[in-house]
């Protein structure tokens, strides 16, 4: 008896979901090179356009240069060094908490986090559209777990009427798949009307949302009692790696003291978080990275609105096509393709059945011209595409 892959890989494939990397040949940006094609990218998470600013890439060099490349050892050993600590205390000030805690990926974060705050006898509710590390953690934890509607304070309430132990309530900031917010004000309501903690995964709202690019919690004005568990990404807006849980003082020597991918793991490289520390000054400085980017947003929707084209509910960078079938959203990148443009297509498992979607993200770094390209390009696009395409 042997384990079957071939079977399970075809499957895969005659779903239309089989799925490939493509080869970077190119620094990441605006403009790559892919398996030997220049190429236009919408697709990166890189929304400030920071991962490649000669000021980050500095101070990256000088961190390698005075602290070495690798981070040596996990932080309760001998690997939380200087820069790591420096940086920590810059995001407790960016977000107005006590602390904060660097963690080496936001997967990592997530799981540590949940799984150091809740286990067996408790309950966590989490939105049905939240980011897979945020439902492995919920599995991980051994708590009780379940899954409100999607954004839906009235499920999110039914739920919490049946919850026992400590709750708590886990919604992406900014949803990673479709670009919408959370609606946290009525969200946190709902749940501190029955004592349960919120915690938020700000992974695509940080840089992005906020006019100090503070993410969905300073969007919506709100504070430590409302949003008691704070989570960044730095692979995204901040343009470098890593992540970061915001809070108490007391939530972070627990995390400190429980979370084990936190516990267990090497700490990220101190030259990484000297690259943050410049990149988080650009972020909150910048402004005019924030609005460039609503500049871009307002006519991409409005350009692909006028194509007849069907947009999800998204004031953010994220502004997926719906598509539907996945044997579509293939056929349309592959055509967009065709003329130069980079747009992924992004099909179950990662989103709901028949809900297959182009996920087009834009970037401080994209013009207004290369939006223009990315529009007449999805025009030509739709011309050579069969009516029907079924999975
Ligand atoms: N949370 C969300 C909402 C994400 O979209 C992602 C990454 N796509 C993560 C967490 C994981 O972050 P990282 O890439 O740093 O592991």
């Amino acid at each position: 008896m042997s384990f079957d892959l071939s079977s399970r890989l075809a499957e895969r494939r005659a779903a239309h979901l089989y799925r490939q990397r493509p080869l970077l040949e190119s620094p990441q940006g605006v403009r790559v090179t892919v398996d030997g094609q220049a190429l236009l990218a919408f697709c990166s998470n890189d929304y400030l356009g920071l991962a490649n600013h000669p000021e980050v890439i500095d101070a990256f060099t000088r961190g390698a240069r005075q602290w070495g490349v690798g981070g040596g050892a996990s932080h309760l050993v001998v690997g939380h060094s200087e820069p790591h600590h420096q940086l920590e205390e810059a995001l407790a000030h960016f977000t107005g908490r006590p602390r904060a805690l660097l963690m080496s990926s936001g997967y990592m974060a997530n799981i540590g986090a949940v799984t150091a705050l809740v286990g067996k006898g408790d309950t966590i509710l989490q939105d049905r559209l939240n980011h897979a590390s945020l439902l492995d953690a919920g599995l991980l934890s051994g708590a009780r777990f379940s899954r409100y509607l999607h954004n839906d304070p009235v499920s999110l309430a039914s739920r919490l009427e049946k919850a026992v132990g400590n709750t708590l309530v886990v919604t992406d900031g900014v949803f990673s798949m479709d670009g919408d917010l959370a609606d946290l004000p009525s969200l946190c309501a709902t749940a501190r009307a029955k004592d349960a903690w919120v915690m938020v995964d700000d992974a695509h709202g940080f840089g992005c949302l906020g006019r100090n690019g503070g993410g969905i919690v300073e969007h919506f004005g709100l504070g430590m009692g409302d949003v008691p568990v704070l989570i960044g990404t730095l692979g995204k807006g901040f343009g470098t790696a890593g992540a970061f849980i915001a809070g108490s003082e007391e939530l972070i020597e627990t995390l400190i003291q429980f979370a084990r991918p936190y516990i267990y793991t090497t700490s990220q490289p101190p030259a990484v978080a000297c690259a943050t520390l410049a990149s988080l000054q650009l972020l909150r400085d910048e402004h005019w990275r924030r609005d460039h980017l609503q500049q871009l947003i307002t006519q991409f929707r409005a350009g692909v609105a006028e194509l007849g084209l069907e947009l999800m509910d998204s004031p953010s960078p994220i502004q997926p096509i719906l598509v539907g079938s996945s044997a579509r959203a293939l056929a349309l990148s592959a055509a967009l393709r065709e003329q130069g443009i980079l747009v992924t297509a992004i099909r179950p498992p990662t989103v709901p059945q028949g809900t297959a979607r182009l996920r087009v993200t834009l970037c401080a770094a994209h013009s207004e011209d290369d939006v223009g390209q990315l529009i007449a390009a999805l025009k030509h696009a739709l011309t050579k595409l069969p009516e029907q395409t079924h999975d």
